[in-house]
């Protein structure tokens, strides 16, 4: 029944075309790819609907003679490479002379050439046959523009997302080699006007961070913290920026090896572990890491697209993770200490200082609890003894003797019962008895004794408060007095751009304002602006507004939003709180639906029962 026979060459062009050729971005970011191999010191890049109808690069690189320019459409027709062992140790971002003719078999393409200013070529090719080819006047460097894209292949055409999706995947493309190259120009014009226009900026450290600020807007390139410079034997190096807890926001992360943007797995969770083990945290700030490394350490041929490599020295990404984790700790600044120490040490000396460091000062007005640095454990030989005076900055008349109970308590005990109702409307008595480390509120209950993390509390609260505003049918909108404006990157604009209409009936306003800068108007009023700006800056940057499904979409990315942004937004650990606002915290959170559990399912109240400390007293 089966009869074998081979497939016509144009049909295998076809076929392999769509391994390289996937979307109008890939097109892009083939031909940028060229034209920085080709030296190029701009780069200039032109779309018509999202790139499906037109992309144009044109730069002012070397540029091929005829002979090139009829070759370069060949399969498996390159410069950059002859024989296996060059493989080994590419230089080049591309290498396989797959591009220009994957392009060119889906495709109508026209490229312009020349070697020398005045003396060039131009050839014409469809769908991989070409059609002519003539002298051409332009100046050096080279112009290829694609047209129809899939105009050959229906399938394929029917996969393409609507041109502003496409565009906005372009534009990242763009940004992306932008980020790579600070000392290249780079522009984008869609439908004639530009989105995208940087000055060439230096291939220096500074010339990164300009580079950053010129996309993502200069405020958020000035608050980066620099990756300490790790500069190793054979050439290693390793630079970059981290963002700042204050900022830590969505999906602004880069990684460049070799000046290649990747989506390197393994790097990405090396940072992803640094984050979580530098700031015990899950909110990823925004990364933009360099590495440079001899070409031959590295391999980049394991990916059809050159998204991943691999490294010939798996010790590198530990030693990626090191530089990480010091930035992120310049980037963090000074902290009070975490409940315990980090990494397994020994734990806090045991000896009672008070309520871990926080002091009341007393002041005509009344109590105030000012944060005074806490003292931090001590560990090495002073702690050896743990009853030890441990050094401490406490005034000497309100020192107290180690290894007893502190006579001083934070928070009075001789507070009344709070009245704290229930949900079925029981009122039931509870004391608070203080606040332990600024981190824990401690509550005598009728059964027990409550500690409440103050910081899961108030996130579980906010949560609700969204949610429920978010879920009524018209939540109430806030029109701000003076609009927000937005510090976006181009694709991210036109991604929050998208979202416009899903977010109106939320209580969010957006508008454009010339020059394109997008401004918020309005908010949810359960939202204060900073807040609001927060959501909607995190909106455009995370990839979940991809996968459009519209409406239910919406609603389950607002939950999922209400959930960071309560995350954010809730007091933070290692912060004092008055008696009234730990008083006020609890009346809220025992009035939830799930007073039991943050939004990420971690707990909230931990209770010691009578019963249990009778028990573990052994009094029973
Ligand atoms: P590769 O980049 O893997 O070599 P391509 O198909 O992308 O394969 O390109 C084939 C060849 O065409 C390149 O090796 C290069 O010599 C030439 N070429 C492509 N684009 C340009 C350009 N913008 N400027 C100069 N030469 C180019
Ligand atoms: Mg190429």
């Amino acid at each position: 029944m089966a009869t074998i026979h081979h497939l016509p060459d144009r049909l295998i062009s076809q076929i392999a075309a769509g391994e390289v050729v996937e979307r109008p971005s890939s097109v892009v970011k083939e031909l940028v790819e060229n034209s920085l191999d080709a030296g190029a010191g701009e780069v200039r890049v032109e779309l018509e609907a999202g790139g499906r109808q037109r992309i144009l690069v044109a730069d002012d690189g070397g540029g091929m003679d005829r002979d090139d320019a009829l070759l370069a459409f060949d399969r498996h027709a390159t410069s950059k490479i002859a024989s296996f062992d060059d493989l080994e140790s590419v230089g080049t971002l591309g290498f396989r002379g797959e591009a220009l003719a994957a392009i060119a078999a889906v495709s109508r393409v026209e490229l312009t050439t020349a070697r020398e200013s005045g003396d060039g070529t131009r050839v014409r090719i469809e769908g991989g046959r070409i059609r002519s080819a003539e002298p051409a006047a332009r100046a050096r460097g080279t112009t290829i523009e694609v047209a129809s894209l899939f105009w050959n292949v229906p399938a394929r055409r029917k996969f393409l997302k609507a041109p502003a999706t496409e565009l906005r995947r372009a534009l990242e493309v763009v940004e992306g080699y932008a980020l790579a190259r600070p000392e290249v120009r780079f522009s984008l014009l869609s439908e004639g006007r530009a989105l995208l226009e940087t000055l060439p900026a230096g291939a220096d450290p500074e010339g990164a961070r300009r580079r950053i600020g010129q996309i993502f807007g200069t405020a958020f390139a000035e608050q980066l913290a620099a990756l300490p410079l790790r500069v190793g034997t054979e050439g290693e190096r390793i630079s970059g920026f981290v963002g700042r807890p204050e900022t830590a926001r969505g999906k602004r992360l880069f990684v460049f090896v070799n000046r290649r943007l990747l989506k390197d797995r393994n790097l990405l969770s090396a940072f992803y572990r640094a984050v979580r083990e530098e700031w015990r945290s899950e909110d990823f700030p925004a990364l933009f890491l360099f590495l440079d490394v001899p070409p031959e350490e590295v391999d980049v041929n394991v990916h059809p697209q050159k998204a991943e490599v691999r490294f010939r020295d798996s010790r590198l990404v530990d030693r990626v993770g090191e530089v990480l984790r010091a930035g992120l700790s310049l980037a963090r600044g000074e902290e009070p200490a975490p409940l315990r120490s980090p990494r397994g040490g020994p734990s806090m000396p045991f000896a009672w200082q008070g309520l871990g460091g926080w002091e009341p000062r007393r002041q005509e007005q009344g109590d105030v609890w000012e944060v005074r640095e806490a003292p931090g454990p001590v560990y090495g030989e002073e702690a050896a003894d743990p009853f030890a005076p441990v050094s401490s900055p406490a005034p000497a008349d309100s020192r107290m003797p180690m290894g007893r109970l502190a006579t001083a308590a934070l928070a009075p005990l001789e507070r009344p019962m709070v009245p704290l109702s229930g949900r079925s409307g029981e009122v039931r008595p509870f004391r608070l008895l203080g606040q332990y480390k600024g981190t824990l509120i401690l509550v005598e209950g009728p059964d027990g004794l409550y500690l409440v993390d103050q910081h899961v509390a108030h996130e579980r609260i906010l949560y609700e408060r969204l949610r429920r505003e978010l879920a009524s049918a018209k939540p109430a909108s806030q029109r701000l007095l003076s609009p927000v404006l937005l510090d976006l990157a181009p694709a991210e604009r036109l991604r929050l751009a998208g979202l416009a209409d899903e977010l109106e009936p939320v209580g969010f306003g957006l508008a454009e304002l010339s020059g394109g800068t997008l401004a918020l108007t309005a908010i949810p009023a359960v939202l204060s602006a900073e807040e609001g700006e927060k959501l909607v800056l995190s909106l455009a940057a995370s990839g979940v507004a991809d996968s459009s499904e519209p409406g239910a979409l919406a609603r389950e990315l607002l939950e999922a939003l209400a959930a960071s942004l309560a995350c954010k937004a809730a007091v933070k650990m290692h912060h004092p709180l008055r008696p009234a606002e730990m008083e006020a915290l609890l009346t809220e959170l025992f009035a939830a639906e799930q007073p039991y559990a943050c939004p990420h399912g971690r707990p909230i109240v931990l209770t010691m029962t009578d019963a249990d400390l009778e028990r573990r007293f052994g009094r029973r």
